[in-house]
């Protein structure tokens, strides 16, 4: 007699459905919860039928029924059964309505069958089960096959020849599965041939749809990017659907696969959407929530190849050349998994989910979409560069700073060559080179900057200096309004961060770079088109994490200029260079966050117009490093916030918005003031950091020029020992070295942004450091020996030029010593480029 009919019958069958069902729909009284001990993969729920006569192949034993349920996997829930002394495992559909297609056990049934004849290794499959009225749904059978389970892909505890090891038998294993003779295991009808990947696309799209619960840009870019950049050529193959390190048995001893596990999403289709699959962990960090990752570790150290090397292991296990656009591969399997992640945050929300985890699993779709996207602006970057080039680039290679007016503060870029061509995907280094739109809005700017800006610096600079400097100035808000209204207002936002320009004015990183150095030739200027530190980066960080109600409070009133902000992580007491120091707490008490701290250099606190205050503090100091810290929006009005003094930069105070030292004391903040939630503030900072960083880049470049221009009205027209200045060979290669430096650095401010634009924030990480290393000694030099040829005038407060010293060599710290992002690049040297 089979095992189901066994299950089925008699005695058994009501003792059995009887457990069975308290557990699976949830109805449990009487049942005996057991907590298991051994750190096996299953969860401790347990119902002991003591008593029963049990069944085993040819005869019946009496003893107890174990049921566990394994604690893996979010999809089909699967059972650890013990009678007597028979391990099985059973694994069903979950309960109710279910998307079409999904769940399908008879499937897993079917080829886990096929494959073990053909020689895979998969546990032994013994009986299905479509019967609903047994217990519920379908389900199977199938022998309990001892072995581990590695679900940490870094495998913690073992040598790198063992990890070496580990990582050839999956690659291995996985060419055995591509490899099966479909006629052969009589698998040719288990899925449709040719056009997998376009099929899948559809299918996830559908999926998606089906199950989306919010608007998510980056899954809305996929969707219209996957279906145009499909791969040609595909080899049809069995396909496992969900290949991971954790859905393989090893042997204990041996690295030998010794099962590979959970077929639900197998079919006929392109291996190479299996491979690039089977090494999405090496794109996740090691402390990603729902699947440790690579990304942050030392591979060479821990023996474990790059996803690129497993690739060629696998080409080469195959015998097949390495296919070139890998990068879609991987786009297209990030964009399955949150698809995935957003069925399972919507069963979750419907309360249909298997796993305990799954609303937090959901929550993840954002996450994936976005590392999908980053891979598909990859792919979408190579396309582009094997495409001929049809225009020549006919752009000037030589940028210029003129003083128009000797005595007036102008300054233009100009270029003697011909109109030139751009396309979205060059690094344009030119203002000429920029797209219609925004190479009119650079001139608006300019002429804005030359009408309104420079003849109102003497003024905003006397009100700096006057008894009312901590009143902001009335001459700023007007010609923020009139800003405003010339459409030259939040020009920072990044198109990536607000792709379908609802806060900001759209332009790419690199673009904005053009019109960022621009306002950088004054002080005042950032602040009048609202494109001012440390706002910038608050907003970007409300876009980019806040919710709803976060972004309706705070953003708004920051987009429109009529609220400042201040970002408050650096404290006296502790070396703040390196975040993970931060002291401050965080903690729960009666429904609210309690914060307790001493911060200083928190610049715009005093600005009265200040009313949010982004807090960096510690909720957690036992948690893991990085996820000790979290961030809070703190209302400025909120009790217990005593600013103790504004702090100097070689003696000026930068009022109104100063850099206040400043107290927190037991200050009550709903819970709802969270940013993403507790531990989460390191990550929160590094997106805030990376693109708002580059803008005091862009910034300084502007300053230089004006620096330089500066020193070249000087030297043409001061007289010293009978002959101008500009004859003195020193004074020459003064302005010589001062025109190599700029150019240099603003050839890679905009290398940065352009990297950030097409290949993301985080691919950008070696420019980013590389410019914020370079911009703000390079600006420093530009601008010292600007003063030196000024004399003593230099220094006073009748040139920008002092003013601009401060600011460059504050920042040498102000984002982050030199030296920290000196050794960010030299780690990532030796990382990277052997
Ligand atoms: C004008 C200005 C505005 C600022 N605005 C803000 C603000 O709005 N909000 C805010 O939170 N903070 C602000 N800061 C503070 C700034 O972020 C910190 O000063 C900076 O992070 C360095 O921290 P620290 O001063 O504690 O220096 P420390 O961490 O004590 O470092 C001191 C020195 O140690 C050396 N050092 C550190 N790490 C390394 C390394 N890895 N290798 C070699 N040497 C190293 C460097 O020489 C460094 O300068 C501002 C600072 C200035 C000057």
């Amino acid at each position: 007699m089979c095992l189901r009919r066994l299950l089925q019958s008699s005695q058994l069958q009501r003792a059995w459905r009887a457990a069975f069902l308290k557990h699976v729909q949830g109805r449990r009284p009487g049942a005996r919860r057991w907590t298991h001990s051994g750190g096996g993969p299953y969860r401790a729920v347990i119902f002991d039928m003591g008593g029963v006569l049990l069944p085993s192949p040819g005869s019946v034993a009496t003893g107890p029924l174990e049921l566990l349920q394994f604690d893996h996997g979010q999809s089909n829930p699967t059972y650890y059964v013990k009678l007597a002394n028979h391990q099985l495992v059973l694994r069903k559909k979950p309960p109710g309505t279910l998307l079409p297609s999904a769940h399908a056990v008879e499937r897993e049934f079917r080829i886990m069958k096929a494959l073990a004849n053909a020689g895979v290794p998969v546990p032994k499959v013994l009986d299905l089960c479509e019967d609903s009225s047994v217990i519920g749904t379908p389900f199977y059978l199938m022998e309990y096959c001892p072995g581990l389970i590695y679900k940490d892909p870094s495998l913690p505890g073992l040598e790198p020849s063992q990890r070496q090891a580990i990582y050839t038998a999956m690659n291995r294993v996985l060419c055995k599965i591509h490899s099966v003779d479909l006629k052969a295991a009589g698998l040719e009808d288990y899925g449709k041939h040719g056009d997998y990947v376009a099929r899948q696309v559809q299918t996830w799209i559908k999926q998606y749809r089906a199950s989306e619960t919010s608007t998510i840009p980056a899954m809305e870019r996929l969707i219209e990017w996957l279906p145009l950049h499909l791969p040609r050529q595909q080899r049809t193959t069995v396909v496992h659907g969900d290949f991971r390190l954790d859905n393989l048995l090893f042997h204990p001893e041996t690295a030998e696969v010794v099962a590979v596990l959970d077929w639900e999403l197998s079919t006929l289709g392109d291996p190479l959407a299996d491979v690039a699959y089977n090494c999405l962990a090496h794109y996740l960090p090691s402390g990603f929530p729902i699947q440790p990752g690579l990304s942050d570790c030392d591979l060479t150290e821990l023996g474990i190849p790059t996803a690129e090397d497993y690739f060629r292991m696998y080409c080469l296990h195959m015998g097949i050349p390495p296919t070139e656009n890998w990068n879609f591969y991987v786009a297209f399997s990030f964009f399955r998994i949150a698809a995935i992640l957003q069925g399972v945050y919507k069963r979750s929300l419907t309360g249909q989910a298997s796993s305990a985890t799954a609303k937090q699993t959901g929550k993840l779709t954002e996450f994936m979409s976005n590392l999908a996207w980053d891979f598909a602006i990859k792919e979408g970057f190579r396309v582009f560069k094997e495409m001929p080039a049809t225009k020549p680039l006919t752009r000037s290679l030589h940028t210029w700073c003129l003083l128009r007016t000797p005595g007036t503060r102008s300054y233009v870029t100009s270029t003697d060559s011909s109109p030139a061509y751009a396309s979205k995907e060059a690094l344009i280094f030119s203002p000429e080179g920029l797209p219609p739109r925004v190479r009119e809005l650079y001139q608006r700017l300019k002429e804005f900057m030359e009408r309104h800006v420079y003849p109102a610096e003497p003024e905003l600079q006397r009100h700096q200096t006057s008894a009312e400097r901590w009143t902001p100035s009335p001459l700023v808000e007007d010609l923020k309004e009139k800003a405003k209204a010339e459409g030259l207002w939040n020009l920072f936002l990044p198109l990536e961060t607000d792709p379908e320009k609802k806060y900001g004015a759209g332009l790419t990183n690199m673009e904005y770079a053009h019109l960022c150095e621009v306002m950088g030739t004054s002080l005042y200027a950032p602040e009048i088109f609202n494109c001012s530190a440390p706002d910038t980066g608050n907003m970007e960080l409300l876009v980019r994490y806040g919710t709803e109600e976060q972004k309706a409070r705070w953003l708004i009133p920051l987009l429109e200029g009529k609220a400042r902000s201040c970002f408050a992580m650096t404290e006296p007491q502790v070396a703040s260079s390196d975040a993970t120091n931060i002291e401050s707490s965080i903690r729960e008490e009666d429904g609210f966050y309690v914060i307790s701290g001493h911060k200083w250099w928190i610049t715009g606190i005093l600005d009265p117009r200040c009313q949010l205050c982004v807090f960096m503090g510690k909720t957690d100091p036992h948690a893991p490093r990085h996820q000790q810290q979290s961030i809070l929006l703190v209302p400025m009005d909120t009790p217990g916030i005593k600013i103790i003094r504004p702090l100097t930069v070689y003696g000026l105070e930068d009022a109104p918005g100063g850099h206040g030292e400043v107290l927190f004391e037991q200050v009550r903040v709903p819970k709802e003031n969270m940013v993403l939630g507790p531990g989460r503030g390191f990550e929160i900072a590094q997106g805030r950091l990376g693109p708002g960083r580059i803008h005091h880049c862009m910034r300084l470049i502007g300053c230089s020029e004006r620096a330089l221009a500066l020193m070249k009205a000087r030297v043409k027209s001061r007289v010293a020992f009978g002959k101008p200045l500009v004859e003195q060979g020193t004074v020459l290669a003064d302005i010589a070295l001062s025109r190599v430096e700029i150019e240099q650095a603003r050839l890679l401010v905009l290398k940065a942004a352009h990297v950030m634009d097409v290949a993301g924030n985080k691919a950008a990480a070696l420019d980013i450091a590389m410019i914020k290393m370079v911009a703000p000694s390079m600006a420093s030099r530009v601008i010292d020996r600007a003063i030196q040829v000024f004399g003593a005038a230099g220094l006073s407060s009748n040139y920008p030029l002092a003013q601009f010293f401060t600011g460059a060599r504050a920042l040498r710290f102000a984002d982050g010593p030199d030296e920290v992002h000196r050794a960010a690049v030299a780690k990532m040297e030796l990382k990277h480029r052997s």
